[in-house]
């Protein structure tokens, strides 16, 4: 399926949107409010909200196309992407009155879901290991602790939360014991929440949340308690996936940022793309990034199937991470000098598609999954 319509409509709303905004934002280190404005106003942002709700009821398949053609067009998704891969937790997971509450408000625009605080200094990859604690307290929990890299969550209303509410120590299984929350960030903040930005490398408003005693209503625990977990993996498929369009739309990006420059720039009186010094390392990412597409497209009709795709999900999302990165390479050295000056926005999109090889889950841990649950080989970790 080409999705031919929808990326016209998306590409045409990020025509709005050139190299110069998302260089002015850069350069600012700004939110691109208008951007995500605009983005939620046409719907995009709510595709994955069941139509009874208000939303698109579309697959996942559709999110990504919306996800990539962002990234394809120069811009950045990441500024809006976690409201899709979030939702599916909520609509999955959450019960009848959660969902009336909060869904046709996200999918009205009224209300962002945007934040996402799994991520703990002290425990990084090994999630079971984080130390945030809820405590229930009658109809509440009070929550103790601290996240880390905490995107979007200034320009957010809502927070999705993993919290311990069983010590690791009390629990059969490492994985059980935890549970998600629901945490409304404009009653939380300064009552019990404390947000310090972190200053990165890329334009990705990213920061340390503190929680010191913050009350939380019962009400706003998805699921039951102690299996947040298990409700956090099925929403990590969705993740990889939406992740894996987003560097394919990277990926294309540098490609054809590289092949107009190889075809423009003479040196030696000729023009440098004529050279298979420089053809050959754009044609082979080229190569690479059409494989990769292939795997999200295997993935993310799995996933609309309903059937297990943990492996192709994962398999995407590192193959489409590795092709861009590539790409990103390879546009570098075909600019030379050139690539380093911001004007060409190489630099910019070098620096942000770096990020997929780290976050939101490392090569590494992806490789060390393939390796156990496809392999069979014993866990590493
Ligand atoms: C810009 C940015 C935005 C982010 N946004 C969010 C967010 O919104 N919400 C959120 O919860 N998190 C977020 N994260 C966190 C991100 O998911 C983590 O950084 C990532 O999962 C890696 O965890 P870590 O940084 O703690 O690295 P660590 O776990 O400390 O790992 C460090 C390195 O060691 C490797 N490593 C660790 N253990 C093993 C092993 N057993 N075998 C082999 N290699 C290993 C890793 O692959 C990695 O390369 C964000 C991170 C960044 C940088």
């Amino acid at each position: 399926m080409a999705y031919t319509d929808l990326r016209r409509w998306v590409r045409k709303l990020c025509q709005r949107f050139p190299d110069s905004y998302w260089q002015e934002k850069d350069e600012q280190e700004a939110y691109p409010e208008e951007f995500v404005q605009a983005m939620t106003e046409a719907g995009f942002l709510s595709v994955l909200i069941p139509e009874e709700y208000g939303g698109g009821g579309a697959g996942i398949r559709e999110a990504s196309v919306i996800l990539e053609e962002v990234n394809r067009s120069g811009g950045n998704a990441a500024a809006c992407h976690a409201q899709m891969y979030i939702m599916g937790t909520l609509v999955r997971h959450g019960s009848p009155e959660q969902k009336e509450r909060w869904l046709p408000a996200i999918a009205r625009g009224e209300l962002r879901l945007q934040a996402f605080g799994v991520t703990e200094p002290t425990a990084g990859s090994d999630t079971t290991r984080i130390r945030t604690r809820a405590l229930r307290q009658g109809d509440h929990y009070r929550i103790r602790g601290q996240k880390i890299w905490t995107s979007r969550v200034q320009f957010s209303d809502l927070m999705l939360l993993l919290a311990r509410t069983t010590p690791l120590e009390e629990v059969e299984k490492r994985t059980q014991g935890l549970s998600l929350f629901l945490i409304d960030l404009r009653q939380a903040v300064g009552n019990g929440v404390t947000i310090k930005p972190i200053p990165t490398m890329i334009n990705h408003q990213t920061a340390e949340v503190f929680f010191d005693d913050l009350p939380v209503p019962v009400e706003n625990r998805i699921g039951q308690e102690g299996q947040g977990f298990r409700y956090l993996l099925s929403g990590l498929n969705a993740e990889r996936i939406l992740i894996a369009a987003e560097c394919i739309g990277d990926g294309d990006w540098f490609v054809e940022r590289a092949t107009r420059y190889a075809k423009e720039r003479v040196v030696f009186d000729r023009p440098i793309g004529q050279n298979q010094g420089i053809q050959f390392p754009i044609a082979q990412a080229y190569a690479h990034i059409r494989a990769a597409n292939l795997m999200r497209w295997r993935a993310g009709e799995l996933f609309d199937q309903g059937q297990p795709c943990g492996p192709e999900a994962n398999m995407a999302k590192l193959l489409a991470a590795d092709a861009a990165w590539e790409a990103a390479n390879v546009a570098m050295q075909t600019h030379g000098g050139f690539a380093f000056a911001r004007e060409y926005h190489i630099e910019r999109k070098f620096r942000e598609t770096r990020l997929y090889q780290i976050a939101p889950v490392s090569t590494n841990l992806i490789l060390a999954y393939i390796a156990q649950h496809v392999l069979g080989l014993p866990r590493s970790y």
